[in-house]
């Protein structure tokens, strides 16, 4: 299993996740400073026995630009995890909650993943005319939490610099 390290910007701003492969590179070099490890792991090399970084903060300042995740049918089934949020199967369709043909939005908030089955059914209504209930409100998701799910990472011990 790919080993995932946290890297902080020099302001300790959650910049991105990286391999551990890259992590030791910028420690290596000097651009990166441990801030949290790993107590059930070592990396063992031939002559040395090293911890395992969980946290690293860059040294330097990166001007990140702002990112968001953009809105693709692939990136509304990531956010729901691949379950229809109307009846809680597998899906792998996108719902307008407020169908398109009658001004609903390619927004966040208006779309859903959905199965065929609840796709289908709903048609062009709306959940309350087509009595069927979201299972949640669906919101923007949050670049962090997004890029997580995407690569399916654990929170390990990242809490407190989320
Ligand atoms: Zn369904």
């Amino acid at each position: 299993m790919a080993e995932y390290v946290l890297v902080l910007n020099a302001g300790y701003e959650f910049l991105n996740v990286t391999s551990l492969h890259r992590a030791i590179k910028l420690l290596y070099k000097g651009k990166a400073e441990v801030l949290e490890i790993r107590p059930d792991r070592e990396i063992h090399s031939p002559s040395v026995t090293i911890d395992m970084p969980s946290i690293i903060r860059l040294l330097y300042y990166i001007v990140s630009p702002f990112r968001e995740v953009p809105l693709t049918k692939k990136n509304v089934l990531i956010r729901d995890r691949h379950n229809c949020q109307y009846c809680g199967k597998k899906g792998n369709t996108v719902d307008h909650i407020l169908p398109r043909s009658r001004g609903g939005k390619d927004v966040w908030t208006n779309c859903v993943c959905a199965c065929g089955h609840c796709n289908t059914g709903k048609n062009n209504r709306t959940p309350a005319e087509a009595d069927m209930k979201l299972l949640r409100k669906p919101k923007k998701p949050m670049y962090i939490t997004w890029f997580l799910m995407k690569w399916d990472i654990g929170l390990l011990n990242w809490n407190k610099y989320l």
